[in-house]
């Protein structure tokens, strides 16, 4: 539905200075419906346009070069979807050329219709209805426009509030669950030590069967808690300090690579380092952890009795580097490529020891450095996670040196 006119919108602004031609044609106009007001001078008139008009009606005896250009230049200001509708009433007799250097003279600054004196009353009462009827659907589609902007941004500030009810939601999560986790370590620690003792001191006096589920409970114990600290240290990823420095993710690979060492050696398992990575913003002790995950990972997920090959490689492009960790693995189904991203997430989880935990920690420590984690994979084809990370700018070194 349009927005109810402003006051001053449907008024026709007459300019008319030489004898009564004013007051004739507002006479006229008035008679016929519309609200007119009389400027006495092409100041005046100017200072009226942005008040509001539907159209204007100007005597040609009031327009000379100095005033057309007063005209056109209050005309300029227009917003886009105004064109006001000018009626110049041109003088007896006129000069055909110079009318129509006036219409092509407004061409961009409104609509502009001449009126040849003499001219009956009805015509220029038709010339005013119809500029009115065409102002009118310029104010539709003002008002078109306004109400587009004031539902844009009404969704803007939905979509704001709401985003910032998630996050906080989602940090509460996160800190319910980091709290949950660490209340749980105390008992499980005692059905873990009362299990042993159980098994140690009392072992003689079970049977076979006995011993095998008191076993058990050791072991489901020790499982959980793996899973407790693994959310423990998601939980400290999530709501630790970040502070972004230049890093040498050489230096990060090397630390990584010495973290995995055991899994190497066991696995038979040969890692290859492009040297040299580049430097990235980044925490160094979340993006080492980071590496490291991704490298136990691409060492582990292999079929069994395979010697894993990992390759670690960067690119960098428009100030990003992406580092590239490329395995001989099993693979991902390309269903799965999100989904294990997310805490306890697990494809073979018979066949591989974990707690599902580690790529979220991933995924948690890029997107903190303001990063992104993807994966490109086939099964029984490998798989390639990649990290984008900033790229700094090397320092600028000067010509002169000590
Ligand atoms: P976890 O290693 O403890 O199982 P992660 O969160 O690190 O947990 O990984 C989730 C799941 O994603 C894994 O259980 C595995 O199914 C799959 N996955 C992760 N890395 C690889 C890889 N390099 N190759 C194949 N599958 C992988």
């Amino acid at each position: 539905m349009p927005l109810p006119l402003q006051s001053n919108d449907s008024r026709i602004l007459v300019l008319a200075p030489v004898g009564n031609d004013a007051h004739v044609t507002a006479d006229l106009l008035r008679e016929a419906g519309s609200d007119c007001r009389i400027s006495p001078d092409l100041q005046d008139l100017v200072a009226e346009i942005p008040n509001g008009c539907a159209a204007l009606v100007v005597a040609e005896e009031a327009l000379g070069p100095a005033s057309e250009a007063m005209l056109i230049q209050a005309l300029r200001p227009q917003p886009s979807w105004s064109d006001i509708p000018i009626i110049i009433v041109t003088s007896k007799g006129a000069d055909p050329l110079r009318l129509y250097q006036r219409l092509t003279l407004f061409d961009s600054s409104g609509i502009v219709t001449l009126l040849e004196r003499p001219f009956r009353p009805i015509t220029l009462v038709n010339a005013v209805q119809a500029a009115t009827r065409a102002r009118r659907k310029q104010y539709e589609v003002r008002d078109l426009l306004l109400e587009r902007q004031r539902i844009l941004s009404g969704l803007e500030s939905t979509v704001e509030h709401r985003t910032a009810e998630l996050r906080e939601a989602n940090a509460q999560l996160e800190e319910l669950v980091y709290t949950i986790a660490h209340d749980l370590r105390a008992p499980l620690r005692a059905m873990q030590g009362f299990s042993t003792v159980l098994l140690e001191h009392f072992g003689e006096r079970l049977d076979d069967h006995g011993r095998d589920y008191t076993r058990r409970i050791t072991a489901a114990a020790e499982k959980m808690d793996n899973m407790t600290l693994d959310l423990l240290s998601y939980g400290r990823m999530a709501r630790s300090e970040v502070t972004l420095r230049p890093v040498s993710l050489d230096r990060v690979w090397k630390n990584a690579v010495a973290q995995c060492e055991r899994i190497i050696q066991d696995t038979g398992g040969k890692v290859v380092i492009e040297e040299p990575l580049p430097t990235v913003l980044a925490e160094e002790p979340i993006l080492t952890q980071v590496c490291s995950n991704l490298l136990s990972n691409a060492l582990k997920f292999v079929k069994s009795g395979e010697a894993p090959r990992v390759h670690v490689r960067s690119e960098i492009e428009n100030g990003s580097a992406r580092i590239w960790v490329e395995d001989n693995g099993i693979g991902i189904p390309d269903q799965y490529k999100e989904r294990i991203f997310r805490v306890f997430e697990r494809l073979d989880g018979s066949r591989y020891s974990g707690t599902g935990i580690g790529l979220s920690i991933v995924r948690k420590g890029v997107e903190r450095m303001g990063g992104r984690v993807g994966v490109e994979s086939e099964p029984g084809k490998g798989s390639r996670f990649w990290i984008d990370l900033a790229h700094p700018p090397l320092p600028h070194l000067s010509g002169k040196q000590n």
